[in-house]
């Protein structure tokens, strides 16, 4: 399944739910860019003064390090893309990669929506914990004890770019770049649209529902696109 959405929508949050109701892995690119980043591997050095900007790191980069990931044994039975495709070339390559995949081409794509003065209100508040990569809000998702990770308790932080000055920039990157993919995928069996500006658990209830009906829709019409 693939969660397509501006910064700070809530597709890392609905990710982490659905990761662990279902089993199986959520893979966000922006995670695995940020831990090449501190550990300064040969791609955290390529990518980090893009993501300081707010841009994109390139197509040929992102697929590598993605087609990389999948291949682990973890994403047998599934995995939850999040953040990734972020551009018409990363979806077509998506695509191709799963056609002659173990997962037979199958995908389930989730489309969230929300009004950018709310989106901003929520990335300026987001606060992440370095350690174990759980996202609070400092308003609607406090940590119980201020600055301190509930899981682990290490000292919760701020992205650089979801500093104000960035965030611009990463919208304007997402209208032009990411949001082509909606029209892209809308056609697609097994696409749903969801509002995320209403709490997470119904978010997330109206997703699991959603992609069920579809899925069994089209498994009914002899197409089996189920995630
Ligand atoms: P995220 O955590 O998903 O907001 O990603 C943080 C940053 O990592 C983005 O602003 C980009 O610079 C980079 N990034 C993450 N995923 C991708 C992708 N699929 N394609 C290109 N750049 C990406």
């Amino acid at each position: 399944m693939l969660l397509l959405g501006s910064p700070g929508v809530g597709k890392g949050t609905q990710a982490d739910i659905l990761a662990a109701l279902w089993g199986i892995p959520k893979i966000s690119t922006g995670d695995i860019l940020r831990a090449n980043v501190s550990k300064g591997t040969a791609l955290g050095v390529q990518a980090s003064d893009v993501m300081r900007r707010g841009d994109l790191v390139p197509d040929h980069l992102i697929t590598e390090m993605v087609a990389d990931r999948l291949s682990a044994s973890d994403t047998v039975r599934g995995f939850i893309l999040d953040g990734f495709p972020r551009t018409i070339q990363q979806a077509l390559w998506l695509g191709d990669y799963l056609a002659i995949s173990r997962w037979n081409g199958r995908l389930a794509i989730v489309s969230m929506q929300m009004d950018s003065p709310k989106i901003i209100e929520r990335i300026v508040n987001r606060r992440i914990c370095p350690t174990c990569k759980t996202t609070y809000n400092i308003h609607s998702m406090p940590p119980k004890l201020e600055g301190r990770c509930d899981r682990d308790g290490s000292v919760l932080i701020q992205r650089n770019d979801d500093k104000i000055d960035v965030i611009e920039q990463r919208f304007e990157v997402f209208r032009q770049e990411t949001e082509p993919l909606i029209k892209h995928y809308q056609d697609h069996p097994v696409f749903m649209e969801v509002c995320a500006d209403r709490p997470t658990s119904v978010v997330t209830e109206e997703i699991i529902t959603g992609i069920e009906l579809r899925s069994k829709f089209n498994s009914g019409k002899g197409d089996d696109s189920a995630s």
